[in-house]
């Protein structure tokens, strides 16, 4: 990283600098602030920009032909230009925030320096001035950038207490920028970790994902657990700690999932997948038992696991289609492939799992393997698997109903009414082409429709 001290001005973009004269025109101010100004001092690229100025929203308005009121309320509205988005908010110093999370009243602040004030870490507290790029750092950000740190602006016990949600922003950051959190940051948040109660779980959500699609999940996920949040987060999570499964990994089972999650983040696997190594082995602590040999096994473990995922990620307001695609991935996670496997075998895998669903789950495997060695998985640890699919499904891939030589208007025709019965023959010719798809020929299958509903019919 350059020396972020010793930066006292930054380059500003054209399209920033075509912002900045509109509202010099009409003699207001626009400084750059919040992440990117943060990440320009890092040296790493930011797509989203935040704009803070002294003008109110409604001026703002009608400056610029494309304006949405986002936030107008807050006194944000953002700005559509050249097919960027954006974000202005009026200087804020915001009142107080009796309830941990809004600000009883939002109160527009005379200067750029006042409304650095409110912001939560020094890091996020930098601005540089449009369109000359001169930084403002009241609280030395740029220092803490240097040093790696995440320190409050101000007192941490008072800048928690407005609003909850600024603890697990801290331990967002850590995980996303690898930084360090200050000690007196780390300590109010372990004397109380219950300010997360009034903050919506739309926002903790957010978080949580921010967390899980960062280079490093487990540095937050640790530090959640060390300060006191993930027992009120995810207390699932906070119950696989110690528990050990000697015989199979060499980690207690908090310790392999963090490890699997981590693997699945740093390779930018789906979300869905980064989602399900953290969750596919939470059922262990409740189908943990000795066998014979005081070996712990876990039978089951990934039913129990795929509705706990289903409860946890219910609670925290996923959708459905996320819901469902992470609970299919951690209920299947425990295939055991040999090549003695038969074809039939191989189908009826490809369809209980869905083409689209076999490459996150082998995904999925390769970060379970991370989880339990904590080394890098054998580059082949899926490919025979995955060669075998390829070849048994070129033979014929008939896996759903719409992929039969027949369907029920031919059936029809051929005199079966259409209903249960119908709907139970198709079925049974869908398992029999699975089993041998030299079958899957329309004059066959309506030879064997007709006798199985002869059969049925008696
Ligand atoms: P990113 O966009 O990468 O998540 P960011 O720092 O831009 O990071 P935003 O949530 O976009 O974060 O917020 C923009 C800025 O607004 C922050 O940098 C910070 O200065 C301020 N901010 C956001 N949320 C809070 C909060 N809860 N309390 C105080 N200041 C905040
Ligand atoms: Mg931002």
């Amino acid at each position: 990283m350059r020396g972020a001290t010793k930066v006292n001005r930054i380059a500003v973009s054209p399209l920033l600098r075509e912002i900045a004269a509109v509202f010099n025109a009409r003699g207001r101010q626009a400084f750059l602030v919040g992440g990117a100004v943060r990440d320009i001092l890092r040296g790493t690229p930011h797509s989203d920009w935040d704009i803070a100025s002294d003008a109110p929203p409604e001026e703002i308005m009608r400056m610029f032909p494309a304006v949405i009121p986002t936030g107008i309320k807050h006194g944000t509205v953002t700005i559509r230009h050249k097919k960027h988005s954006i974000e202005v908010t009026t200087y804020r110093s915001d009142g107080s925030y009796s309830d941990g999370r809004h600000p009883d009243s939002v109160k527009y602040a005379a200067s750029i320096e006042e409304d650095l004030s409110r912001r939560d870490f020094t890091i996020n507290a930098i601005a540089a001035e449009l369109p000359g790029g001169r930084i403002v750092d009241p609280y030395c950000g740029r220092t803490d950038i240097e040093k790696r740190f995440i320190r409050c602006v101000g007192r941490a016990e008072d800048r928690l207490n407005e609003d909850g949600l600024r603890a697990l922003r801290a331990l967002r950051f850590a995980s996303q920028l690898d930084f360090a959190i200050d000690e007196e940051l780390l300590r109010a948040i372990q004397a109380n970790p219950l300010m997360i109660s009034p903050v919506s779980i739309e926002r903790v959500r957010l978080e949580l994902d921010k967390i899980v699609a960062s280079g490093k999940p487990s540095t937050a996920l640790l530090y959640m657990e060390k300060c006191g949040l993930l027992p009120l987060i995810l207390p699932e999570l906070t119950r696989c700690r110690g528990v050990e499964q000697k015989g199979f990994h060499r980690f207690d089972v908090l310790t392999h999932c963090l490890l699997a999650c981590d693997y699945a983040a740093g390779r930018k696997y789906k979300h869905t997948v980064r989602l399900a190594a953290l969750f596919h082995d939470i059922g262990k602590p409740e189908t943990a038992k000795p066998d014979d040999a005081g070996v712990w096994t876990f039978y089951n473990h990934e039913f129990v696991s795929a509705d706990m995922t289903r409860a946890i990620m219910t609670r925290l307001r996923y959708s459905n289609a996320d819901i469902d695609e992470t609970v299919h991935l951690v209920k299947e996670h425990m295939f055991n492939y040999t090549d003695s496997w038969s074809d039939s075998a191989v189908r009826r895998f490809a369809r209980r799992v869905g083409e689209k669903n076999i490459q996150p789950l082998f995904d999925l495997r390769r970060a379970d393997s991370f989880g339990m060695f904590g080394a890098e998985p054998p580059l082949n640890l899926t490919l025979d698997f995955q060669y075998r699919i390829d070849s048994v499904l070129a033979k014929g891939r008939a896996l759903s109903l719409k992929d039969l030589a027949i369907n029920g208007e031919e059936l029809i025709k051929a005199g079966i009414p259409s209903g249960r019965l119908m709907g139970l023959i198709l079925r049974r010719l869908l398992e029999a082409v699975i089993d041998d798809p030299a079958l899957n020929v329309t004059e066959k299958l309506l030879e064997m429709a007709l006798a199985y509903f002869h059969d049925m019919a008696e």
